[in-house]
C-alpha cells in the first residue's frame, strides 16, 4: 500500500478524464477525480449532445419544407426556442446524473470545485490537499478570444446553447466547426444568419471539393457567407452590435458568435510552477506520444493537449493512459487515421488524406468522385447535390481518404472509417456488393 491517498487523482470529469478515471478502477487503482463546474465536461454539457439536440430541431425546418412534394399539406409550423432549451437541459441533466452514477458505481471518488497543483504528486480542491502516485490532467478547453475590440459583447458556443430567445439576425465569426455547425442550425430555426470568416472557403484543413460544396449549400440554405473578412472591432449600435472588419466592411446584428476557435485550459492549475511545460505557440501542455508530460507523475490526455479536439480521442487516450500505467498493457493512441463529422447542414463525414495531403505526402493518387442529387430531393425539389471523394495510392490501391457531403454523411463515414482503418483498397471497395436505394452506395460504385 502506498503513503498517498490515492493510486490517481484525475483533473477534469469530462470525456478524457472519466473514461481514464474509471478504466484506471478496472485495473485495480484507488482513483480521485476533480470537477469544478459540472460532471461530464463539454460534450455532455455544452458541446457535443446539446449541439446534435438543437441541429436535429433545426432540421424539422427541411421536413416542413419538403412535405408538400410528398403529399403532406403542412399548417404554418412555429419555433419555440425556450421550449427547445428547456428540453435540452433535462438531458444534460439527465446525462450529468448518470455520469455521477457511473463514477459512484466504479467508486471513483468525486471531489468538487477547481483542483490546482501543489506539487507532483498533490492536488488542492476544495480547501482540501490530496496525494496520488500519479496525476492525470484533463482540464479541456475554453473558447478563445482573439484581440479584437470589444469581443465581449459577442457570446460563445457555450451561451448560444441557452439562448431562449431566437435572435433575428446572427453574426457568426469564424468557419471552423463551431462556425458552421450553429450557422446551420439558427438558419433552421429561422435567423437571419451571416457568417463571417477571413478566409476564402469555410473549413480550413478540409479537401478543397468540400468546402467549396459547403459553401454553395449553405448559401443556398440561407445563411449569407462574408468570405475575406477579418473581425477587427465590435461596439453597440442603436440597433444592435456592429462588427468592423480589417478591410472597413461593417455587418450589423443583434447577436454575434465568437467561434473563433478553442484554447486549453491551463490556467490556474499550477502547471508549470511543478514543472509541467506548455507548448509556447498553442499553450497546450507538451506529452509524449503516452500522454506522459515533463514531470514523470503527471500525464495529461484531452483537448488540454490540443492533439485532435474531438470526444473519442479524449476517451481513447484515458483509456490508454490507464491501461498503459494501471493495466500494465502499454499502447499509444494512433492519431493518423481519425474519422470526423462535421455536423452543418447537409453534413459531412471525413476521414485520411485530403488529395493534396496525399499529393504533398509522396502518393501517386487517383481520384474517385460520386456527385448526385439524393433521391429524397427529387420529390421535395430541392436541388442540393451530395458529393463523394475517394482518394486511392495508385501504386498500391489503397484508399488513403475519404471525403463525403451530404445528408447522412455523418453517419456513414463510421463504417467507411472501419474498412480504411482495416487497410481497404479500392478493389475491396468494388467487390463490396451495393445496398439499394441509398447514398452510401454510391461508395461502391465508384468508376
Ligand atoms: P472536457 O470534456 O472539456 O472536460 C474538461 C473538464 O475539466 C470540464 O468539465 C471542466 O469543468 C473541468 N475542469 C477544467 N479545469 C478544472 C480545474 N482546474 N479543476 C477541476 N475541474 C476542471 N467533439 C466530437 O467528437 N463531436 C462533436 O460533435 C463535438 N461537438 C462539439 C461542439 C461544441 C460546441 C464544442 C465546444 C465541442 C465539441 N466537440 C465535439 C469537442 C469535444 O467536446 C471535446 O473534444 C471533448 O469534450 C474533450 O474532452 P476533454 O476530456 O479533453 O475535456
Ligand atoms: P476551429 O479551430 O475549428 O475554427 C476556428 C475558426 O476561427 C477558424 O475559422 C479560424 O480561421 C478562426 N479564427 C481564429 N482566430 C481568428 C482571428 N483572430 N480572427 C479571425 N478568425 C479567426 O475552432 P472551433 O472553435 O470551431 O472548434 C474547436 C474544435 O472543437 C474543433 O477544431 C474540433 O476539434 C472540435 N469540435 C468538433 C466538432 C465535431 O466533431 N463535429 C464540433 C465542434 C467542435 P482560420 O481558419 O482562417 O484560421
Amino acid at each position: 500500500m502506498s503513503d498517498y491517498d490515492f493510486d490517481l487523482i484525475t483533473i477534469g470529469a469530462g470525456s478524457g478524464g472519466v473514461a481514464a478515471s474509471r478504466r484506471a478502477t478496472v485495473h485495480g487503482a484507488r482513483v480521485a477525480i476533480c470537477e469544478g463546474d459540472r460532471v461530464g465536461g463539454t460534450c455532455v454539457i455544452r458541446g457535443c449532445v446539446p449541439k446534435k439536440l438543437l441541429m436535429y430541431a433545426s432540421q424539422f425546418a427541411d421536413a416542413f419544407a419538403d412535405a408538400p412534394g410528398f403529399g403532406w399539406e403542412i399548417v404554418p409550423p412555429s419555433f419555440d426556442l425556450a421550449a427547445l432549451t428547456a428540453a435540452k437541459n433535462r438531458e444534460t441533466a439527465r446525462l450529468e446524473t448518470i455520469y455521477r452514477k457511473m463514477l459512484a458505481d466504479a467508486k471513483v471518488t468525486l471531489l468538487e470545485g477547481q483542483a490546482r497543483l501543489v506539487d507532483a504528486h498533490t492536488v488542492e480542491v476544495g480547501g482540501r490537499r490530496v496525494s496520488a502516485g500519479h496525476i492525470l490532467i484533463a482540464t479541456g478547453g475554453t473558447p478563445s478570444a482573439p484581440a479584437i475590440d470589444g469581443l465581449e459583447l459577442a457570446i460563445s458556443s457555450n451561451e448560444l446553447l441557452d439562448l431562449t430567445e431566437l435572435p433575428r439576425r446572427l453574426l457568426v465569426l469564424g468557419a471552423g466547426y463551431i462556425a458552421v455547425e450553429f450557422a446551420g442550425i439558427f438558419a433552421g430555426f429561422g435567423s437571419e444568419v451571416i457568417q463571417a470568416y477571413r478566409a476564402d472557403l469555410p473549413l480550413r484543413g478540409f479537401d478543397d471539393d468540400i468546402r467549396t460544396r459547403l459553401a454553395t449549400a449553405m448559401s443556398e440554405r440561407g445563411v449569407a457567407l462574408r468570405p475575406g473578412f477579418a473581425p477587427v472591432k465590435l461596439e453597440r449600435s442603436a440597433n444592435g452590435i456592429r462588427c468592423t472588419a480589417k478591410n472597413g466592411e461593417v455587418i450589423e446584428a443583434d447577436v454575434v458568435l465568437s467561434a473563433l476557435g478553442r484554447r486549453p485550459n491551463t490556467d490556474g492549475l499550477g502547471l508549470t510552477e511543478v514543472g509541467v511545460e506548455l507548448d509556447a505557440k498553442s499553450g497546450a501542455i507538451r506529452v509524449s506520444p503516452d500522454s506522459r508530460t515533463t514531470v514523470d507523475s503527471i500525464y495529461a490526455v484531452g483537448d488540454v493537449t490540443d492533439r485532435a479536439a474531438l470526444t473519442p480521442v479524449a476517451i481513447a487516450e484515458g483509456r490508454a493512459f490507464a491501461d498503459t500505467v494501471f493495466g500494465n498493457t502499454p499502447r499509444v493512441v494512433d492519431h493518423r487515421l481519425i474519422a470526423t463529422a462535421v455536423f452543418s447542414q447537409p453534413s459531412i463525414g471525413t476521414i485520411g488524406l485530403s488529395e493534396p495531403d496525399a499529393i504533398a505526402a509522396g502518393h501517386q493518387v487517383t481520384v474517385f468522385e460520386a456527385d448526385f442529387r439524393p433521391m429524397k430531393h427529387t420529390l421535395a425539389g430541392r436541388t442540393e447535390r451530395a458529393y463523394m471523394k475517394v482518394i486511392v495510392d495508385t501504386a498500391s490501391d489503397k484508399v488513403l481518404g475519404a471525403h463525403l457531403i451530404g445528408a447522412d454523411s455523418g453517419e456513414i463515414i463510421q463504417a467507411l472509417a472501419i474498412a480504411i482503418t482495416m487497410g481497404a483498397t479500392k478493389a475491396d471497395l468494388d467487390r463490396t456488393l451495393a445496398v439499394h436505394p441509398t447514398s452510401a452506395e454510391e461508395l461502391v460504385l465508384l468508376r
